[in-house]
């Protein structure tokens, strides 16, 4: 190697070094609480330690190990009154670290900036952009469409690219313009990725995967050079897929041609296209792309002669998740009573990733258990954590209040959902808390439709309201708890959306919210006044349909903490014995 190219070495490192630094900072992020809950921290004595600076925040360590940030008070004897609380308090200079960080970041950049302007000689970029190199050639070609369950639409279209890419002459005589690239497009989870690789695995031709955010960099150019390294190295192997994920973070909408976004993305995206009209007309290189959101997708990524085949996936429905589970069941040891149908059924909304970590989970805790086979029970527990993550381990901190209050609103939620149609099912109900902070759920299906009525989004109002109506009814308007807050946001999306997106409020009329908008009509919208009236009357309704079964509520609340999880069967029985009575 040349010195100047051991100088390259050593910036990179330390802009990877730094960047490692920044990151992990980010990973840790800190939570912001208000000075209001922070002094009832240092009231309850369970501030351990606050770090005094002369930034708008300061950070502070809780006893539990938490972090959080505040506002600073900046008030003169602030620093005297932790004190007297018997909190550790720091006074926060530029340590070492920033000051490394510091250096290391101005130089990275004083160099780069020098680096870029002076003309970057050919072989110094493309040392570069192999330095950071991500692209691999995946040999793994044994994946094929069997692997791949449901979406059967998607994998037809794939089926026919098949054969472009393996007999791409017999196109070429009958002078047929074959497609350069496929955007796949739908949630994520959904097999999109699996798809490709299927691709590519039934074709028998290497894959080259990257993801779009790869492409994003800070130096300039480097992201347009790096995808002319990748197509280069892609027509080296000749016929071939090269699979990009995320397209969007690099085929961002452009706003109205102005010069708004990054000029940096706008070289990438030009460098992807040209290289992709750039094949040689038909020689076996399908470029399949992947986003979760193509309606951000810049339209130049979708003309003709780009990524012209769009094909939808999207999140498996009752039959497909029952093959996707038992594809992924085959090389596991199941107990003989775990009915996957029915598993399928429980699992409304799961992506395809989800049904598979699922299995996954079940095992790791089946080995765990030290079991032969795979329980009903395991993939009890699985369910719930792929579902709302780790159960949290130690629950003495909470309450027999919390609890109960808990059970209570979740009572409340699986009442309402089995009363307000015949319809719902409720398959699980719990008041474990979840380590994200969640203290518990209630998980109700509706039937598999196409369309939603009316009627339909106003009894799922009623059942996200379901939980607060419980708590207010058992403990009295002045003692409802925060515990709603992601409720009421549904609640509310619903009947905002009820009146203007779906024109289904006589009231409102069938005016879309969605034009008005557009038409920066945005003033003379008055959805707001109108869906707090929508949610007033269906709370009032919800709480009539608790207070009439209020014995019910009742005994789920009370089944709930005994048991913390009532499974459909309990309380199918519930319901079956109070009505029969
Ligand atoms: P996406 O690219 O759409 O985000 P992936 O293809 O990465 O999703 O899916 C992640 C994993 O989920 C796959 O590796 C596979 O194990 C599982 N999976 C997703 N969809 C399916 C499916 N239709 N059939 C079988 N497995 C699937
Ligand atoms: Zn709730």
């Amino acid at each position: 190697m040349k010195r100047k190219n051991y100088f390259l070495l050593f910036i990179i490192l330390l802009v990877l070094i730094s960047g490692t630094y920044f990151f992990v900072e980010r990973v840790n992020k800190i939570e912001t609480i208000s000075y209001k809950s922070f002094v009832e921290e240092l009231e309850n004595n369970q501030v351990e330690r606050v770090i005094l600076s002369d930034s708008p925040q300061i950070k502070a360590e809780l006893r539990n190990g938490e972090r959080v940030l505040t506002d600073n008070p900046r008030t003169e004897d602030f620093k005297k009154e932790l004190l007297l609380y018997g909190v550790r308090v720091e006074e926060a200079g530029l340590g070492l670290k920033e000051v490394l960080i510091f250096l290391a970041l101005t130089s990275g950049l004083i160099y780069l900036v020098y680096f870029f302007k002076n003309k970057v000689p050919k072989e110094v970029e493309k040392e570069m952009s192999n330095l950071s190199n991500m692209e691999e050639v995946d040999y793994d070609t044994r994946i094929s469409f069997k692997d791949v369950a449901g979406n059967e639409e998607a994998k037809e279209s794939l089926k026919e690219m098949v054969d472009f890419i393996k007999n791409p002459e017999v196109y070429n005589q009958y002078g047929a313009r074959l497609p350069r690239g496929v955007l796949l497009y739908g949630p994520p989870g959904t097999g999109k990725t699996l798809l490709a690789k299927a691709l590519a695995g039934e074709a028998g031709v290497p894959i080259f995967p990257v993801s779009g955010s790869d492409f994003v960099q800070v130096y300039a150019g480097l992201g347009a050079s790096r995808i002319r390294g990748l197509f280069k190295k892609a027509k080296e192997k000749g016929k071939s897929v090269i699979f990009i994920d995320e397209i969007d973070s690099l085929g961002k909408k452009r706003r109205d041609n102005q010069a708004t976004g990054s000029e940096e993305g706008d070289r990438t995206l030009n460098a992807l296209l040209a290289e992709m009209s750039g094949f040689k007309e038909n020689d076996g290189i399908i470029v399949v792309a992947a986003t979760n959101r193509i309606d951000v997708l810049d339209e130049a990524l979708l003309r003709p002669g780009r990524f012209d085949r769009q094909i939808e996936v999207q999140l498996p429905d009752i039959n497909a998740r029952e093959k996707i589970l038992r594809v992924h069941a085959k090389n596991k040891p199941l107990a003989e009573e775990v009915d996957l149908r029915k598993l399928a059924e429980e699992t409304v909304y799961f992506s395809g990733a989800q049904l598979e970590s699922l299995l996954n989970e079940a095992a790791m805790i089946a080995v765990k258990d030290q079991d032969q086979l795979i329980t009903q029970e395991h993939i009890g527990k699985a369910y719930y954590k792929v579902l709302v993550g780790d159960e949290k381990k130690d629950r003495s901190s909470l309450s027999h209040k919390d609890r109960e209050i808990t059970a209570y609103h979740e009572a409340g939620h699986a009442l309402v959902a089995k009363l307000v149609s015949k319809e719902n099912r409720v398959t699980k109900v719990s008041i474990i808390p979840s380590t994200k902070g969640m203290g518990g759920f209630s998980l109700n299906i509706g039937p598999e439709k196409m369309y939603k009525n009316k009627e339909d989004i106003l009894n799922n109002i009623k059942i996200a309201l379901g939980g607060r109506a419980a708590e207010e009814i058992v403990y009295g308007p002045d003692q409802i708890t925060t515990g709603a807050s992601s409720d009421l946001e549904k609640a509310t999306e619903m009947a905002l959306s009820l009146i203007g997106l779906y024109g289904m409020d006589r009231q409102s009329g069938l005016i879309s919210y969605n034009v008005l908008l557009s038409m920066d009509l945005k003033d003379e919208i008055d959805l707001v006044n109108r869906a707090r009236e929508i949610l007033e009357d269906m709370y009032s309704e919800t709480k009539n349909i608790l207070l009439e079964s209020r014995e019910i509520l009742n005994i789920l609340a009370a089944g709930l903490l005994e048991k913390e999880v009532l499974e459909e069967n309990d309380i199918d029985e519930i319901f079956s014995q109070e009505f029969a009575s």
